[in-house]
């Protein structure tokens, strides 16, 4: 009888609790073998399947853990079918255990996963394992869910106790021993030790099914990207540990500005759950304690809050998971956004005539990853100064983006767009030549990214950002005025 973990947004191996609870199983002598299954569904993903950069993305992840997985003996079986289609279908299944899926779609999936499995007499395991908290957890005195970031993060930091957010170690020992090409000696208690044929052959044979998915071609094409973040979770732990012993303590500072490596850049990993939310927390106390001084004390608590700001991502998705297409406010619904092909387009491509806004979305084309300043700006030029729609923003991101996370995407969208929770009002326009003035005084981040930069092959601003502004702020003005008449 085997024991199925389904993988879905939390491509590790390490601090896995639905992979600790099904080598338990084995280990207790319930299960024979555990069997790991990643399912590129719709089901899983609903209108949101993964975007062209971080579909590259995933592919290559996929190897990293089918490698891994093959050198204990463990075939990653990758399929198109649903996990509740996949497990109606499996014979011999013992048991199923998976990490609360985040993802609307997943989740729903999920109940039908666990009616599929009951029915048969399966067992069904879910686990915390993706979050700090869990989502639905926290709320106000009241019982609502928050919409509002500081208490939410107030009342966070009251009920998360950091030994809540110690991850766990994967114990391997009760069946399976490291083998293959990566063995190392010794190998504890293991019942077998896996010979180097049989790993090439599981690994070989998931490879196939992967390939057939076709998402290899989406990898071919975002090969610039390997450049910018190398691929697996031995290079993810390398960067954790590399940002949390330095670079952490200067955050509140540096992390404004887009040219200097000062923030994590740990989103990739965390967006597909290469990295989990407890190892990156806990890295984060130890460099607490490891601060010399303020400026590092505010570094590293600059940086655990926005790690709750990830966390309260999560936590409005969970309570509203209608909020990627529609807004928080729904009210907003019936803002009079523009409709403008060819500007969409000019902003697509990075040939907006502003600079910090074009080198923001040509980062983002090239390496699939934008600074979250010019996140920012770009955004509001978007929303604000050509009046295109915030999910039209929210679309091209979820397509370009690696670390594309629908709860953060949605969260920052929204926000700029001034319609969502914690909404920067919407009288409040970035000027994006101040911007560049203020995060990139010596013009570093834009002539990185713009070469023709100061010549006539660069397009003149497509707009007169006061007369955008005065435009934005009259058409915000009138719908107010509409909505309470
Ligand atoms: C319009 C817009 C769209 C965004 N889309 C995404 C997205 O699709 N995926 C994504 O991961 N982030 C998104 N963000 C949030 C933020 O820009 C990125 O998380 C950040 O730039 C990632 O770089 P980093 O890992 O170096 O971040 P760091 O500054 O090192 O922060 C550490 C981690 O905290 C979390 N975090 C930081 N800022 C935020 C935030 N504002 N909201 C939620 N979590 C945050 C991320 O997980 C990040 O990896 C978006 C922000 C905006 C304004």
């Amino acid at each position: 009888m085997k024991a199925i973990v389904w993988m879905h947004r939390d491509l590790r191996l390490a601090d896995h609790p639905a992979l600790c609870g099904a080598l338990a199983t084995v280990a207790e002598g319930v299960a024979s073998r555990v069997e790991v299954v990643y399912a590129w569904s719709d089901c899983v993903y609903g209108d949101w399947m993964p975007g062209q950069a971080q579909q590259g993305w995933i592919y290559e992840h996929l190897q990293d853990v089918l490698l891994r997985l093959s050198e204990y003996g463990v075939r990653l079986r990758v399929t198109r079918q649903a996990p509740s289609v996949y497990v109606a279908r499996a014979r011999g299944v013992h048991g199923v255990h998976f990490n609360d899926p985040l993802l609307p779609a997943a989740r729903q999936e999920a109940d039908r996963l666990c009616r599929e499995a009951t029915h048969r007499g399966i067992a069904v395991t879910q686990y915390s394992g993706d979050l700090l908290h869990d989502p639905g957890c926290i709320r106000t005195q009241q019982g609502n869910p928050y919409s509002v970031f500081t208490p939410f993060s107030r009342r966070f930091r009251e009920q998360v106790p950091d030994e809540q957010c110690e991850p766990l170690a994967v114990d391997w020992s009760g069946g399976y021993a490291r083998g293959g090409a990566g063995a190392e000696a010794g190998g504890g208690t293991a019942r077998a030790r896996v010979c180097a044929e049989t790993a090439h052959a599981l690994a070989h044979r998931a490879q196939e099914d992967l390939d057939a998915l076709g998402l290899h071609a989406q990898h071919i094409g975002a090969r610039p990207l390997e450049a910018s973040f190398e691929v697996g979770e031995a290079a993810a732990h390398r960067r954790l540990e590399t940002f949390a012993e330095g670079p952490i303590m200067g955050y509140a500072d540096r992390r404004n500005w887009p040219h200097h490596d000062g923030t994590s850049r740990l989103s990739p990993y965390l967006a597909i759950g290469v990295l989990s939310p407890r190892q990156v927390f806990t890295a984060v106390l130890r460099a607490r304690n490891a601060a010399a001084s303020d400026a590092d004390a505010r570094g590293v608590e600059t940086y655990v809050q926005e790690l709750i700001w990830r966390e309260f991502a999560y936590h409005l998705l969970h309570h509203f998971p209608g909020t990627p297409s529609e807004p928080l406010r729904l009210e907003w619904s019936r803002f009079p956004w523009r409709d403008d092909p060819a500007a969409y387009v000019a902003w697509q491509q990075g040939r907006t005539g502003f600079p910090i806004v074009d080198a923001g979305m040509r980062q983002l084309s090239q390496t699939g990853w934008m600074h979250n300043r010019v996140r920012m700006i770009t955004a509001s030029f978007l929303t604000k100064d050509l009046m295109i729609s915030w999910q039209q923003g929210a679309q091209w991101f979820w397509h370009s983006l690696i670390d594309a996370d629908l709860a953060s995407n949605t969260l920052g969208w929204q926000w700029a767009g001034g319609c969502g929770a914690d909404a920067q009002p919407y009288i409040r326009i970035f000027n994006p030549e101040t911007q560049l003035r203020k995060h990139d005084p010596d013009g570093r981040y834009v002539r990185t990214w713009i070469h023709e930069l100061g010549d006539s092959a660069y397009p003149a601003p497509m707009v007169d950002h006061a007369v955008a502004r005065g435009r934005a702020l009259g058409a915000y003005t009138s719908f107010r005025k509409k909505l309470r008449a």
